[in-house]
């Protein structure tokens, strides 16, 4: 496992490198994030924000009840539970439209929660860690989930994706935040 990095740490802002998978240095590192996503009680992490700066994430929605997802995979529905945890290299994701806001939270944050708008639906074509080029349709909290963590990996964070009133109400919080953050070398 490695630290989580927080708000504030330059590696969160960088645009991510992209990967070649196979590789078995990336298959250790998704051994790391998915163990430091789960002690975490997370649920999806990025290679940045354990300080890596490469195009691999993970997600796994399997604790969380209360809010549905869809998922297909070339177009036929699969059922969602099957690819978790689900690690995903070099993503490119297509939003739709239809949007809405839901709060969300991130470990880079922590404490910290707020509305963001999302598209409803979204397809994401990438990698796995075999290097196979797949696309998925995600729906609900799946589609949510994804954006946030390719947003990861573009160096984008949700609270640049909030309404700029919210980002006012945080203020306070988020320079909490960038003051309690270790120094590292
Ligand atoms: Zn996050």
């Amino acid at each position: 496992m490695l630290p989580v990095r927080l708000y504030g740490d330059p590696v969160l802002r960088q645009l991510a490198t992209p990967v070649l998978p196979p590789d078995p240095k990336l298959n250790e590192l998704s051994r790391v994030l998915e163990n430091t996503m789960r002690e975490a009680e997370g649920i999806g992490l990025a290679a940045p924000q354990i300080g890596i700066s490469l195009q691999i994430a993970v997600v796994d929605l399997r604790k969380i009840e209360k809010r549905p997802s869809s998922m297909e995979l070339f177009g036929k529905p699969v059922d969602w539970r099957l690819h978790m945890p689900l690690f995903f290299c070099n993503p490119v994701v297509t939003l739709t439209r239809r949007k809405d806001e839901e709060n969300e939270g991130c470990l880079s944050f922590p404490n910290l929660h707020g509305p963001v708008r999302r598209s409803l639906r979204i397809q994401m074509d990438y990698q796995d860690l075999k290097g196979n080029r797949l696309t998925l349709t995600a729906g609900g909290l799946l589609a949510r989930a994804l954006q946030h963590e390719v947003d990861h990996l573009m160096g984008i964070l949700f609270i640049d994706r909030m309404s700029p009133d919210i980002r006012r109400t945080l203020a306070p919080e988020l320079e909490t935040l960038q003051r309690l953050r270790p120094t590292r070398t």
